[in-house]
C-alpha cells in the first residue's frame, strides 16, 4: 500500500509549511491528484488518518481534488481528454501522443483558520460561565 508512502510525505511537507507559519491553526490540505496517477483517494485519505493520529495534524482534514487525464497530440497538436485510457487522437487518430495531465500529485492548498489569526489581542469572553457539558 503505497498510498501510506505517499500521505506520510505529504504529512511532512505540511509539517515543515507550518512550522515556517508559527501560530496559525491548519484546518485542511488540499490535494491534487491526476485520475491517471496510480493513487486510491480513499487508501490516501486513510493512510492520512493514520499517520496524524495523535500527533500535530491531528484533525486535520484532507480535501483531495482530481484531475482528469488529457493528452496531447504530437502529429495535429490537439489537446483532448483521455476517456477509457484510449490514448488515440480523436481529430487525427494518431498514437502519438503526450500526457499533459492527470498524473498530478501535489499539496494544492493549506486551509487556515483565519480566527487563529485574530485571536491575539482580543479579549477572552468565553472563559468563564461555560461550565455546561
Ligand atoms: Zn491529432
Amino acid at each position: 500500500m503505497h498510498e501510506l508512502a505517499i500521505a506520510e510525505s505529504v504529512a511532512k511537507a505540511v509539517l515543515e509549511e507550518m512550522q515556517r507559519r508559527s501560530g496559525q491553526k491548519l484546518v485542511a490540505v488540499g490535494l491534487r491528484i491526476g485520475e491517471f496517477s496510480d493513487v486510491v483517494p480513499e487508501s490516501l485519505e486513510f493512510g492520512f488518518d493514520v499517520i496524524t493520529k495523535g500527533g500535530p495534524l491531528d484533525g486535520v482534514k484532507f480535501h483531495i481534488e482530481r484531475t482528469e487525464l488529457r493528452a496531447n497530440c504530437r502529429s495535429c497538436g490537439e489537446q483532448f481528454r483521455v476517456r477509457d485510457l484510449c490514448f488515440e487522437c480523436p481529430i487525427c487518430g494518431s498514437r502519438d501522443v503526450e500526457i499533459v495531465s492527470g498524473r498530478e500529485l501535489e499539496i494544492a492548498y493549506l486551509e487556515i483558520d483565519d480566527e487563529s489569526a485574530a485571536v491575539h489581542g482580543e479579549p477572552s469572553r468565553q472563559a468563564e460561565g461555560n461550565s455546561t457539558v
